[in-house]
């Protein structure tokens, strides 16, 4: 039965950080995986994580099963995370289930969307994360993009995209990235949330958003204002959400699947799918991950330290976006790169060629990804000079 298949090309950003780590050149630099790096270029546990990890620790009394929803207070935990003080709580209108990751939230809402009508159309941005179309395609879905990233002048095909939006189906899907857009880091504005919002309302598509980066772009509450206005306007939603990046989980496999419904009778029948479509892909998530998140999240001593940790990620982040801007412009370079600091989360478009992307790697050691697709933390202090110095040289 093997022999029927053929090999498939390896992730090609796992390639690269194969390819980085085999590298004896002392000034490297990974500018590819998406994950979050401190100054000195390590992944650090985060401290309110590793406190409540030792109360876990002691207080942790079973193993016996979780059941398919996971812990009751984990899903009432996210939901007020992501929704706030929100009318779709208090209407009972909200379920949500743990899931394996922010990926296995999208899985889980890509079979429920097949459950409520197989082969559904599912729109996503052009470029969007990568994992997206092969995760929808894998549920049967038909996956189709709307227009959004301008690589020319580094901004939104808003009028485009809002175009091929008002075309969508009234029984589509539209995926949007509630914030620090992955790859291009361009997001929506409010304004523009508003006009999404309306033709959700007039064409009648279930939004599905996508929120894996909540407190890296702004705040907390500022980039949840996409998921909270489209909640308070529509009668029907899914989120997928992430706990891998903004509490450091990632190898831990946490996050959410949120759906709203239009009252609590249909949300409940939704939700007995729901609970079907994670009972026949892993039939329980994994407990580790939703039990620190719920510790730090119950207690206003550990989520107050939770807020510092991830403000100070947060302003890494978008620190290394300016210090980059200032270096190119200290290396004399004359392109306008000021885009760089308008975006948000751990992503941004270079806007250099594949063979200037691949000048960086071979000549200086820089590794992105071909699209040009930087990983803004693992931009540091210590390796900015010799990065901006290298852009120039193949620009
Ligand atoms: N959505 C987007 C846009 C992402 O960038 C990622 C992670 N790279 C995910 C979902 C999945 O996150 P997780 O690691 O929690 O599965």
């Amino acid at each position: 039965m093997f022999g029927n298949l053929s090999a498939l090309p390896a992730d090609p950003i796992l390639g690269l950080l194969a390819k980085y780590r085999l590298d004896e050149n002392p000034n490297k630099i990974d500018l590819g995986v998406g994950v979050y790096k401190n100054e000195a270029g390590h992944t650090a546990i985060l401290d309110c994580v590793k406190t409540a990890e030792k109360f876990r620790f002691d207080n942790e009394d079973t193993k016996v099963y979780i059941g398919p929803t996971g812990s009751a207070l984990f899903n009432d935990k996210m939901t007020e995370l992501v929704f706030g003080e929100h009318r779709v709580i208090s209407e009972n209108r909200v379920r949500t289930v743990s899931t394996p990751g922010g990926t296995g939230a999208l899985r889980v809402a890509a079979e429920f969307i097949r459950s409520c009508k197989p082969g559904a159309t599912i729109w996503v941005s052009d470029p969007t994360w990568a994992n997206h179309t092969g995760l929808f395609q894998a549920s049967g879905l038909t996956v189709k993009t709307y227009p959004y990233y301008d690589f020319e002048n580094k901004n939104l095909k808003f009028a485009e995209m809002k175009a091929a939006i008002a075309n969508v189906a009234s029984d589509d899907v539209v995926l949007f990235h509630a914030c620090c857009h992955n790859p291009s880091g361009m997001d929506l504005n409010q304004q523009q949330w508003q006009e999404m919002v309306e033709l959700a309302k007039e064409k009648g598509f279930t939004p599905l958003i996508d929120m894996a980066y909540q407190g890296f772009g702004d705040g907390l509450n500022e980039d949840a204002y996409g998921v909270r206005l489209m909640a308070d306007s529509v009668d029907e939603m899914i989120l997928a959400s992430s706990c891998s990046k903004n509490f450091g989980l990632y190898r831990e496999r946490i996050g959410a699947c949120s759906i709203i419904g239009k009252d609590s009778t249909v949300t409940d029948i939704a939700n007995s799918v729901l609970l079907s479509v994670v009972r026949c892909i892993y039939s329980m998530p994994p407990a580790h991950g939703a039990a620190i998140v719920e510790t730090i999240l119950d207690s206003a001593e550990l989520t107050t330290q939770w807020h510092q940790e991830l403000a100070e990620m947060r302003n890494r982040i978008n620190g290394n976006r300016q210090l980059l801007v200032d270096k190119l412009s200290e290396q004399g370079v004359s392109r306008d790169f000021n885009f760089i600091t308008e975006q948000k989360g751990m992503f941004s478009f270079l806007g250099i060629t594949p063979e200037q992307v691949q000048l960086l790697q071979d000549e200086f050691s820089i590794y992105m990804v071909g699209s040009s697709r930087m990983s803004i933390a693992g931009i540091a202090n210590s390796n900015v000079d010799y990065l901006a110095k290298s852009i120039a040289k193949v620009l």
